[in-house]
């Protein structure tokens, strides 16, 4: 199965977001993004692609013991960015070095149960929510519109596991596109 390693913000964190990007939606423009669905909304951590069931049970010991070792921490949501032309995000604040070394952990958990990593580019945390159909989109307003965006703080307490259901093309899907498999409590014993 497809999987990452995620954070999940709080639902109310979630709603607060929501709010900016329903003005997002009335903006020239936006018909021409692809918005992520709210339900799904989640910080990547470490990316794993198809995974062999094989190595779950390994996974998820490796997994445990990264969150086990990890504190929990404070962050927040945070203004605008974007990758490219292509895809837009909101970004965090906060417990940024603890965020990353929760990604390092995560990535370096699926690697030790052998999942083939990928090397990984700088870790930019982001929490995508749209994605430009074509390059012509102009991505400005929508940052602009994201630009004074301060979520409210909240404590990082999970690392979780999400299985990422990718789309049947012309099938409107009745799964989840992303579901929470697993999780484990941060418990920063080292
Ligand atoms: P879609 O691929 O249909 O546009 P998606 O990218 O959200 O949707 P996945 O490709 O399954 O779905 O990715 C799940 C999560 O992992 C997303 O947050 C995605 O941005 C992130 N991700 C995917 N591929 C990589 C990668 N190579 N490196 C880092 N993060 C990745
Ligand atoms: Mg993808």
């Amino acid at each position: 199965m497809r999987l990452f390693a995620a954070v999940l913000p709080p639902p109310e964190r979630l709603d607060e977001l929501g709010h900016v990007v329903d003005r997002l939606h009335h903006l020239p423009g936006a018909h021409g993004l692809r918005w992520t669905s709210r339900p799904g909304w989640h910080l990547t951590l470490a990316f794993m692609g198809e995974v062999d069931d094989g190595l779950l049970p390994e996974l998820r010991v490796r997994l445990a013991r990264a969150a086990h070792r990890t504190p929990p921490f404070p962050l927040r949501l945070h203004g605008g960015g974007h990758f490219g032309r292509r895809a837009l995000w909101t970004g965090v604040a906060g417990g940024l070095d603890e965020l990353r070394l929760l990604a390092e952990r995560a990535d370096a958990a699926a690697r030790r149960a052998g999942v083939p990593m990928e090397e990984h580019r700088r870790y930019q945390a982001h929490l995508t929510l749209a994605r430009a159909r074509a390059d012509a989109v102009d991505l400005h307003p929508f940052l602009d519109g994201l630009a004074g965006f301060e979520g409210t703080r909240w404590e990082v307490g999970e690392l979780a596991l999400v299985r990422s259901n990718l789309p049947v093309s012309g099938v409107r899907g009745e799964q989840p596109r992303y579901e929470r498999v697993d999780g484990w409590p941060l418990e920063g014993a080292g």
